[in-house]
């Protein structure tokens, strides 16, 4: 095999009180990418196509983590990478992560899968770190592993698949408006208040127990954030208003999607999920701020070759 087609899908990070930990993979948003194994060593990108991005492999997402996967399998060959991005950058839906995750995953496929899909995180991430200054996982985990993923641990990395209810379903709006990852990090407090910090453990551990028991009220309740999006949510305008028409609209709960400017909730049902769309985007309708907004289920495998 020389050549590998892929669908490398939107990923939601920081879901509610799982900042920085808890991620998961959507099904209907994700770019395309195609990567082909080449005699000339190195790594190329040829076109991206839907956007303006840089092409040199060092600046972009996807060359950086696909250089860092080839210095540890030095592997006597190279790759090009032509991305058709679907996915808007600084969106807050894991642009980058699909494009890291996308590169990383498709290398190793033509390279005869010497490594696991949990191992690959480790070279995406190295992507991330380009696009935010952070290397964070819960974008790149949940789009090659799919399903939700906690990461238990940056040092060691330990990441962890978490099963969820196959009735839940994502709505996620995306308002047109610029939210530099860098900036919304920018916001954050270094120091948090042991009570705060309690009422977090609180909610993640509830989400989680909910997520592995299909206990739908559980989530809903634990799908509150105590430390980031009273912060972050202010760089978002209507972010109030669009969290209180999905809950209205009998959506579970929700959050910032990723560092925004995204909106995201989860309901139980793809018709609750339609609903709270549609309450979203009437909402963004008041404005004359341009948006789209997804309705996905859950998507259990991540990357998928095509
Ligand atoms: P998102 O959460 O949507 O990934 P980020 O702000 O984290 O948004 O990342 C987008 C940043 O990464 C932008 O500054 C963009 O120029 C840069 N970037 C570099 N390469 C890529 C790529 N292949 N795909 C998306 N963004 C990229």
């Amino acid at each position: 095999m020389n050549q590998i087609k892929l669908f490398s899908p939107a990923t939601i990070a920081n879901v509610s009180c799982g900042f920085d930990v808890l991620g998961l993979c959507l099904e209907s948003v994700g770019d395309e990418m195609t990567i082909t194994k080449t005699a000339q060593p190195g790594i190329r990108i040829t076109e991206i196509v839907g956007t303006d991005l840089p092409l040199e492999a060092e600046k972009n997402v996807a060359g950086v983590a696909a250089l860092a996967l080839l210095a540890h399998l030095q592997p006597d060959c190279g790759f090009e990478i032509r991305i058709v991005k679907n996915i808007k950058a600084g969106s807050g839906i894991g642009s980058s992560a699909a494009s890291a995750a996308g590169a990383v995953f498709g290398i190793n496929q033509l390279l005869g899968a010497p490594l696991t899909n949990k191992e690959l995180v480790h070279f995406a991430i190295q992507g991330e770190k380009l696009a935010s200054g952070s290397a964070h996982a819960d974008n790149v985990a949940p789009a090659l592993l799919g399903g939700f993923t906690l990461v238990r641990s940056y040092e060691p990395l330990d990441i962890i698949t978490i099963p969820s209810p196959n009735e839940l379903y994502v709505t996620v709006i995306h308002p047109h408006i610029e939210l530099k990852t860098k900036d919304a990090r920018s916001v954050l407090k270094e120091n948090i208040p042991l009570k705060k910090a309690t009422i977090q453990c609180g909610n993640l551990g509830g989400l989680i127990s909910g997520l592995y028991t299909g206990d739908y009220g559980l989530i809903g309740r634990s799908l509150h954030d105590e430390l980031v999006e009273p912060i972050r949510s202010i760089l978002i305008p209507q972010f109030d208003e669009l969290k209180a028409a999905a809950k209205t609209a009998g959506a579970l709960g929700g959050g910032i999607s990723g560092s925004g400017p995204s909106v995201f909730a989860l309901s139980k049902g793809k018709e609750t999920a339609a609903k709270a769309a549609d309450a979203m985007s009437a909402i963004m309708l008041q404005t004359s701020v341009p948006f789209d907004v997804h309705v996905s289920p859950i998507n259990p495998t991540g990357i998928k070759i095509l």
